[in-house]
């Protein structure tokens, strides 16, 4: 059996689902802010409210039309019924064998060095070093390895502690350092890219038994708190159900604090991982920061879906005022 990547024919439908509760921030669509996909079911469309895109995966195709998708915890491509998708092309007739077992693969080290030389810099780094400097714009862009794709989206290479280089995150940010919907991934699971903590590599400098690892959700807010508080190593899981065994596996040992974003659903999903983290031999705890509040609470706060950044800023701006 061989298989086909399916592309998909994206197109917006101008009909909106007020009735729908968007897939991304939970909310009511009443304002219309979620439009749907052509095709689609419900839940796929793009949020003008949080600014998400919320995709099915990438799909595949046998000689007989049937359709596969890749499940990452099994590692295996597995057999899918109703999809909910009609406007499907195929575009890409590069074969897959499902059979043969994938291969974990790298990325060639030169793609990463080209990356960070390529100017002009993204808006990411142009916002970090008008905001916090030169010097402090350098150290995490060699900390973190940071660069910019020919189109100008920042690019999160995701360095393992052996100092390979196993996948990428591709996101576009506007000029004020706020990310756009705009994210891509370059380099697929199923090609054998696995993905490992961004910042995994730091793993290896700090002192195991003295240093604190500090673990946040986004790309951006580890290395902004890595500007404001250098003396954590900061590292990001990648999103909210980003903290995968997986990814978790290379902190045996290691004293690590997790921040989730502010919202119930973050942080239950990281206290559920807390019992499974301490059989894998980590050391780890949360700092809550809704710490009882309810969603509809911390949107009266102007707390809901806040990270450490915007924590931290906030507290500024009260100095100030
Ligand atoms: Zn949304």
């Amino acid at each position: 059996m061989k298989l086909d990547k399916i592309k998909l024919d994206l197109k917006f439908n101008q009909k909106r689902n007020f009735k729908l509760i968007t897939p991304c921030c939970n909310k009511s669509n009443r304002d219309g802010k979620y439009i749907n996909y052509m095709g689609m079911v419900d839940r796929y469309g793009y949020c003008h409210s949080c600014g998400k895109v919320s995709l099915p995966k990438q799909e595949y195709q046998d000689e007989k039309g049937e359709k596969y998708v890749w499940n990452e915890n099994l590692e295996k491509f597995e057999k899918v019924f109703d999809t909910g998708m009609v406007n499907q092309t195929i575009t890409e007739h590069k074969p897959i064998d499902p059979s043969k077992k994938i291969e974990l693969k790298y990325i060639d080290p030169s793609l990463v060095k080209e990356s960070i030389q390529h100017q002009p810099e993204n808006n990411l780094l142009a916002y970090i070093r008008k905001t916090y400097g030169d010097e402090k714009t350098e150290r995490v862009i060699n900390l973190y390895y940071l660069g910019t794709d020919a189109i100008g989206y920042t690019l999160f290479w995701n360095v393992d502690k052996n100092l390979m280089v196993r996948k990428a995150k591709a996101i576009k940010y506007d000029t004020s350092g706020k990310r756009t919907s705009k994210i891509r991934s370059p380099f697929l699971n199923e090609d054998g890219y696995k993905a490992c903590l961004f910042g995994e590599h730091l793993l290896k400098f700090g002192d195991k038994d003295k240093d604190i690892y500090v673990l946040v959700e986004s790309e951006k807010t580890a290395i902004i708190s890595s500007i404001i508080l250098p003396e954590y190593w900061w590292l990001a899981y990648g999103g909210i159900n980003g903290l995968t065994s997986d990814k978790m596996k290379v902190l045996k040992g290691f004293r690590v604090l997790i921040i989730p974003d502010m919202s119930e659903n973050a942080v239950s999903i990281i206290k559920n991982k807390l019992p499974l983290m301490m059989q894998l031999g980590i050391h780890a705890e949360i700092w809550d920061m809704i710490d009882g509040r309810s969603d509809e609470q911390l949107k009266q706060d102007l707390d809901y879906n806040n990270d450490l950044e915007d924590i931290i800023k906030k507290k500024q701006n009260n100095y100030e005022n």
